[in-house]
């Protein structure tokens, strides 16, 4: 058995269990062993049952004394019950429908138990709890992994499985990671921190194994970075001699911003050069949404085509590829700039007439969607490719453009202010523009975060709005209800939870289905609500979104897909429940999906989570209206692994297969430092095979994934 191989060659594991875990997402023994855990429950620190509180979750050890009785209550529920008891008291203990306990709990066989002790009368009550017998010389572990779980597979089956598979490949596995680097960033092997994940012995091999992970992590996306980055070096693409926008810039119905003008500059320097080649542009233009960063594209693509040459434009969604056509056919057009939309949906002999004039040249410049473009699109004489990333970050997996053999200059808009200590790192010797300035006259999203006492209030001054004429986006955190309960555990989001070992359960999650549905049916009952999430069919997706921007829906329910929404001038109300689960970043960027348009705009924050560290995050949030600013705040407070996965689109996260998962728990970004100047370390050493064929296949890179 090796990492490669696949679940079934653990012991235990079938054909039919093989399928359960392929609903996580876990096909191979390397799938298992990254499947971290979501949280540790911390069984060791046992309490006797009249120090139990009764709602918290707590581990007792007690003696059955007792026989378990079972009685039908009605159809398909039998109850089960005993009596078990330590040194300060005696507990009734109730299971559900499963008969078969009966024989488990034995008079006079000692267990621990893991659950909430309710007093009723002079004994306390539990009901379903967790429990482990407990047999002489063989001590319990202090904590218990609680994982991700899904239908037909519970933590036990997924722990035992995670015991075969590390017995099995421990002592063959080789750690890639040189030495040196290990000792220099005090880190543990790669076994300790596997074995250590799935089964902590203590806070300290804990905080370790994760350390390394972490570490792991960031060093691997650094190293692709470098990957894909090393590609594109020594490249060339046409220069532009004529590079005077005077004419276009005087067209415009505003004047650039200061940072528009700067930006504008440094492009089309990157372009310009008097010979017929030079070195290809790799540029990313960054700029807080509604910075205006498409006027200083279509500059570009004004050069390029003032020169002779082509352009395209690739974006993410249909809808937004339709409204960059008009915005900059708007601008172009008359300077007799030839223009065509390429779409998912666009018919058969449109395509190719689009085609054709691509190849002969008569068409100009080319928007449509990433797939599209790339996928048949030939060129008669491509200089220039820029891609609307909106807020995803992604210098990688960029498609590339069939042209004629010669390379185009690479222009990357993203709406992602990403912070100066990261960018250098992320992008090392990317060229990077700042769009650091707001056109004049922006109004402000004014933004309050607010707890559930507020409901009331808030959903008037829905109503105010939406009567208004406005129109309102309610952002909640999950589509529908996960499985397994989230009570009693630990969460993994801060490892300060683990040193005090606090048992606490999560305010509910708010589900967009389910709140659409209340909102339609017992709230706003007189108002048109819609739903919109990402497990959607795109045309779906795009028809909900045009009927919001057409006005035809008062009020979106939806997840963070609207984050790379089209535009909705008159939506001017964002909500956003359990705000405590988003980045700041994220939350910045979905309050830019608000305050486009003449009305005044709002953005509420609802949480209740009580802890300083999220309310003083919210509270940024209300104080702060610069990208840059919550960006950094945003690094400083959670680490690089919520900032990366505020930022990764759901399909990045996917297609790689990465999720920056175990970053988000490390709220250490020394560490992040020290992956990345890791990386660079062992690339200028020369990259060690396995290193290599590791940042490969965790980003699916390949020979034809390169910016
Ligand atoms: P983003 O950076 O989010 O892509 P856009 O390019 O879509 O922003 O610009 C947002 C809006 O601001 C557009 O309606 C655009 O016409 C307008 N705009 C851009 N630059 C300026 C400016 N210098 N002054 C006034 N309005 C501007
Ligand atoms: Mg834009």
């Amino acid at each position: 058995m090796d990492m490669n191989s696949p679940i079934t060659a653990i012991s235990g594991i079938g054909e039919v269990k093989a399928k359960h875990f392929a609903k996580l997402g876990i096909y191979t023994v390397r799938d298992l062993l990254y499947h971290i855990p979501r949280g540790y429950q911390h069984r060791g620190r046992v309490i006797e049952l009249d120090e139990s509180e009764p709602s918290v979750t707590s581990p007792f050890v007690l003696t059955v004394c007792s026989t378990p009785k079972t009685a039908r209550l009605r159809r398909n529920m039998s109850v089960t019950k005993f009596r078990a008891f330590d040194d300060s008291g005696e507990a009734e203990i109730t299971f559900f429908n499963q008969n078969y306990l009966e024989r488990i709990f034995t008079v006079g066989s000692a267990f621990r138990f893991f659950g909430k002790a309710e007093k009723k009368g002079k004994r306390y009550a539990i009901s379903s709890p967790e429990y482990e017998v407990i047999t002489e010389g063989k001590p319990l572990p202090d904590f218990v992994s609680v994982y991700p779980l899904t239908r037909g597979l519970n933590e036990k089956a997924i722990s035992k499985a995670a015991a075969e598979a590390l017995s099995a490949i421990l002592p063959t596995l080789v750690d890639p990671m040189p030495q040196s680097i290990l000792e220099k960033n005090m880190l543990c092997t790669r076994q300790y921190a596997l074995s250590r994940v799935h089964f902590p012995t203590d806070n300290t091999s804990l905080t370790a194994a994760l350390r390394r992970l972490c570490f792991d992590e960031m060093f691997t996306f650094a190293l692709a970075l470098s990957i894909s980055k090393k590609k594109m070096t020594e490249r060339y693409a046409p220069s532009m001699s004529n590079t005077d926008i005077t004419p276009f810039l005087a067209q415009l119905p505003y004047t650039l911003t200061g940072a528009q003008k700067r930006c504008c500059d440094e492009i089309i320097g990157d372009m310009s050069g008097d010979g017929s080649m030079r070195v290809q542009m790799n540029r990313i233009l960054s700029g807080d949404v509604g910075s205006g960063k498409t006027v200083c594209a279509a500059a570009a693509i004004y050069v390029a085509v003032k020169n002779g040459y082509q352009a395209a434009m690739m974006v993410p969604t249909e809808i937004l590829a339709r409204q960059h056509f008009e915005d900059i056919t708007g601008m172009l057009s008359p300077f007799g700039v030839k223009t065509a939309l390429l779409l998912g949906s666009t018919s058969q002999k449109e395509k190719r007439l689009v085609y054709q004039g691509a190849l002969d040249g008569s068409i100009d410049l080319i928007i449509g969607t990433h797939a599209v473009i790339s996928d048949k699109l030939e060129f008669e004489s491509l200089a220039l490719t820029v891609t609307d990333e909106q807020h995803r970050f992604g210098v990688m997996q960029r498609a590339t453009i069939k042209n004629k053999g010669i390379h185009s200059h690479t222009l990357v808009m993203s709406a992602t202010p990403i912070p100066r200590t990261l960018a250098l790192s992320i992008y090392g010797d990317l060229s990077m523009s700042r769009i650091d300035e707001m056109p004049k006259g922006r109004q402000r999203v004014d933004t309050f975060a607010v707890d559930e006492g507020y409901r009331e209030r808030i959903n008037t001054f829905i109503r105010k709005q939406v009567d208004a004429g406005g129109q309102v986006y309610i952002v909640c955190p999950a589509i529908e209800e996960a499985e397994g309960a989230d009570e009693g555990e630990i969460s993994l989001d801060s490892l300060d939870i683990l040193e005090s070992a606090e048992m606490r359960s999560f305010a509910p999650l708010k589900t967009a289905t389910e709140y659409a549905r209340e909102l339609a049916e017992k709230t706003f009952p007189d108002y048109k609500i819609a739903l919109l999430h990402g497990k959607m069919k795109p045309s779906e997706k795009d028809a909900v979104m045009s009927a919001f921007a057409d006005g035809d829906i008062d009020i979106l329910v939806s997840t963070t897909v609207i984050e790379v929404g089209v535009n909705v001038p008159n939506a001017n109300l964002m909500i956003v429940e359990n705000a405590e689960r988003f980045g700041l970043s994220q939350l910045h960027q979905l309050r830019g999906r608000v305050g486009r348009g003449q009305r005044k705009s709002y953005c509420v924050l609802f949480s209740d989570a009580t802890s300083l560290t999220a309310r003083a995050r919210l509270n940024t949030m209300t104080t702060t209206y610069d990208g840059y600013e919550i960006a950094e705040q945003d690094l400083l407070q959670r680490g690089p692994g919520d900032f990366f996965s505020g930022i990764c689109s759901d399909q990045f996260r996917q297609s790689g297969g990465f999720s920056f998962r175990l970053s988000e728990l490390c709220n250490d970004s020394t560490l992040m430092e020290r992956a990345f100047s890791a990386a660079r370390e062992c690339v200028a050493k020369g990259l060690s095979a396995e290193l290599e064929a590791e940042a490969r296949s965790a980003f699916a890179l390949n020979e034809n994934t390169i910016s």
